[in-house]
């Protein structure tokens, strides 16, 4: 009968300890769960794009929100960075590509090759796009599609003059002063291949009109 109770109460503590530890192992979890805004990755409302537009760029037309993004972003925004899709996508099917989590991609703007302009993370978030938390974190990243696929990677000029809007936008109302493009990443211009050797983005033809960019921005925010 004592041994009884003796086993009865080793078994008891056992599953004590067991039930312990997985509560432990189950609060981490949780505490390490990234918790995601509630507007990522659905359709919204005809309001919730009304009240997400107000909050970032006047020229968005589409907004499709991506979970790829760090809730805010880690620091103030101080540059932008310019990027090629590496294609000519519709907004909505970038949308769709970024909306996958397991892509783990994202920018906070695109801009079509009619010149239409997406927007997938709100810029108090950090996009996931240059291959750098430290520059995403304070940079507005842009996405242009490409009339050309391969070569130069062209973009329609209609795209390059929303460019040159939304660079100016983005500078106004963040108060950014002006734009520098240095060539490498001491400036606040940025590019995808300054973070990554691996890559092309954003490409010959928008690389080669970079400090074209910052001198034409630079004009209309002195104005
Ligand atoms: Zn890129």
């Amino acid at each position: 009968m004592k041994e009884e109770k003796q086993v009865f109460r080793s078994v008891r503590l056992l599953l004590l300890g067991f039930g312990t530890t997985a509560l432990i192992v189950f609060g981490l979890c949780i505490a390490h769960r990234r918790v995601l805004p509630d507007n990522v990755g659905r359709v919204l409302s005809a309001e919730e794009v009304r009240e997400i537009s107000a909050r970032n760029s006047p020229l968005i037309d589409y907004v499709y929100l991506s979970p790829n993004a760090d809730f805010p972003r880690g620091d103030v925004i101080r540059k932008i960075t310019v990027h090629h899709m590496a294609g000519d996508l519709a907004l909505e099917d970038l949308g769709f590509n970024f909306a996958q989590e397991d892509r783990r991609a994202s920018a906070n703007y695109a801009i079509d090759s009619q010149g239409q302009v997406a927007l997938y993370v709100e810029e108090s978030n950090r996009a996931w796009t240059s291959s750098s938390r430290d520059n995403d974190n304070q940079s507005v990243t842009i996405e242009v599609a490409n009339d050309e696929i391969g070569g130069d990677w062209h973009v329609s000029d209609k795209a390059y003059e929303v460019l040159l809007d939304l660079c100016t936008d983005i500078c106004r109302r963040n108060g950014i002063e002006s734009l520098d493009f240095t060539g490498d990443k001491s400036g606040n211009l940025t590019l995808h291949n300054m973070f990554n050797s691996q890559t092309e983005c954003p490409g010959p033809y928008l690389q080669s009109r970079m400090e074209e960019i910052a001198t034409e921005v630079n004009r209309r925010l002195a104005n």
